[in-house]
């Protein structure tokens, strides 16, 4: 495994849509394990392909964090994850928001977009079809923590960045800090790659 360099905010391939997966080979499987020991490295609760400069439709959620967010809620999601050093990470490939329901505001933040975080309203709870780790079509409902790591790391794959919710007054007081993140002028605790053009 190895860890990737993680694409900032600039980067154009954060801004493309990445394309669906048809199957499961070799190179697929090494993306989802480098994927998550990335994860890992840099302290996420989700990451997405297109963050690791792969346009391929894979997500990568560490559940041990989210479960250790909503234990109390007592949500099992057992089936159709993998572990990786004793983390259970759920993975997605191909993930399709069938239904959304509800509306939630919470403080999100983003690997590509390191020290920016911000209040994002979105459904609360979604239904969604994906192929497993194993390429099994998976359908899960789900509320709460997950849904939310859910919505924000589909949008990646879609080109769209969770700052794209802000309101105008809100993107205007983050600018200097996105100007910032462009140029690399960060300290991110994991490799990087800044303003790259795919
Ligand atoms: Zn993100």
């Amino acid at each position: 495994m190895a860890i990737l360099p993680i694409y900032l905010f600039g980067s154009s391939v954060l801004r493309k849509k990445a394309k669906p997966v048809d199957q499961l080979d070799n190179a697929l499987i090494k993306l989802v394990y480098d994927m998550t020991e990335t994860m890992h490295k840099a302290h996420g609760i989700g990451l997405a392909a297109n963050q690791v400069g792969e346009l391929r439709q894979v997500i990568v959620v560490d559940m041990t964090a989210v479960e250790e967010s909503e234990r109390e809620e007592g949500n099992d999601h057992e089936e159709s994850s993998v572990k990786v050093k004793e983390r259970k990470t759920l993975v997605l490939i191909n993930p399709e928001i069938l239904s959304k329901g509800g509306t939630f505001t919470m403080e999100e933040g983003c690997l590509s977009i390191p020290e920016v975080r911000a209040d994002v309203t979105r459904p609360e709870s979604i239904r969604l079809k994906f192929k497993d780790v194993n390429f099994n079509e998976v359908e899960l409902e789900t509320g709460g923590l997950l849904a939310r790591v859910l919505q924000h790391e589909v949008d990646h794959l879609k080109g769209i960045l969770f700052i794209d919710y802000l309101s105008k007054l809100k993107r205007a007081s983050l600018k200097s800090t996105l100007r910032a993140i462009e140029k690399g002028e960060v300290d991110a605790s994991y490799p990087i790659v800044v303003g790259a053009e795919a």
